[in-house]
């Protein structure tokens, strides 16, 4: 288990995000290596310029993954895995410590699928909408794309190896966000295409409130990455809230507790982000790897 913890910010907000967690980060190139260090940067400024301003936790955490969902080298929005069919299919979800949650699943249209998961958080009763049409898109004023438009030579190439065999794990390049703005306002967002592979309709813990992305006032904001099904049935990030929230234990001790409790005996490899109420940031995997970026107080902290 990999754990990192940042203590309080002396600014009152903070930041960290994830590029997904997986293995074989020893394969990177070190340009790639720098690639995706750059894009975890640029997604990190985006965000810390929102919260530097005075703007909300839940602003912050969409510009963060709208960036990623943008860059195709991450697995959301454009450059996603793919299904077994070839297709991609996109969940998001994002929550406000307030309680309120909006998320789509199966989404072929939304050029930022995280902001869709915004709009049905704000737009209509349901906190869970799958495969929303594009003139529902339209009608909310987002950015529609054809299908197409996900799909990237690399991660057409990346289904044939699995398919193939020839690559048996693969890295997982989900990503999410979580904050606490200087009015102590918690939010969380993660956006992913999945698994590499996966059956067309299957939907992984990302868009599952409480699975994959969780926040909660006065406790902490998470967002998870890993095998989805094992964050599904551990129900991993209400999980570590609720250690926090009832036992009283530090985000980092909750985060390992959950780790060895729920995906260590489903044999499950991932990782989480979490920021707490006093603004303390944690980065916690049992993958060899994952992709992070925050601010240790000192510096820019990237992790490739
Ligand atoms: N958790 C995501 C899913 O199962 C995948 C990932 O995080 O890489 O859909």
């Amino acid at each position: 288990m990999h754990l990192f913890h940042v203590p309080p910010s002396a600014s009152g907000w903070a930041l960290v995000l994830h590029g997904g967690a997986g293995g074989r980060v020893e394969e990177l190139s070190l340009e790639e290596s720098g690639s995706y260090a750059e894009g975890l940067t640029a997604a990190y400024l985006a965000g810390a310029a929102v919260l530097a301003a005075g703007g909300s936790a839940l602003d912050a955490v969409c510009a963060t993954v709208e960036r990623l969902e943008d860059d195709p080298l991450f697995n959301a929005g454009r450059g996603a895995a793919l299904t077994a069919e070839g297709t991609a299919e996109l969940d998001a979800c994002v929550m406000t410590g307030d309680g309120r949650a909006g998320a789509i699943a199966a989404c072929r249209h939304a050029r930022n699928p995280v902001h869709a998961a915004r709009k049905v958080m704000e737009e209509t009763p349901a906190v869970l909408l799958i495969a929303p049409s594009e003139e529902r898109l339209t009608g909310w004023d987002l950015a529609t794309v054809k299908p197409a438009y996900f799909l990237t030579p690399a991660r057409q190439q990346q289904l044939r190896n699995v398919q193939d065999r020839v690559l048996e794990g693969s890295r997982h390049g989900t990503v999410g966000a979580v904050a606490i703005d200087v009015q102590g306002r918690l939010a969380a967002a993660t956006s992913t295409g999945g698994m590499v592979n996966q059956s067309e309709g299957r939907v992984g813990d990302t868009p599952i409130v409480g699975a994959g992305t969780y926040a909660r006032d006065g406790v902490g904001a998470i967002s998870c990455t890993g095998e989805g099904e094992a964050f599904l049935q551990g129900v991993v990030a209400a999980d570590v809230a609720a250690r926090v929230r009832y036992l009283g234990v530090p985000m980092d001790a909750a985060i390992e507790a959950t780790v060895a409790a729920e995906l260590e005996p489903r044999s499950a490899m991932g990782g989480l982000i979490a920021v707490g109420a006093d603004s303390s940031i944690v980065v916690g995997h049992n993958s060899p790897a994952m992709f992070a970026a925050y601010h240790d107080g000192d510096r820019l902290v990237t992790h490739t």
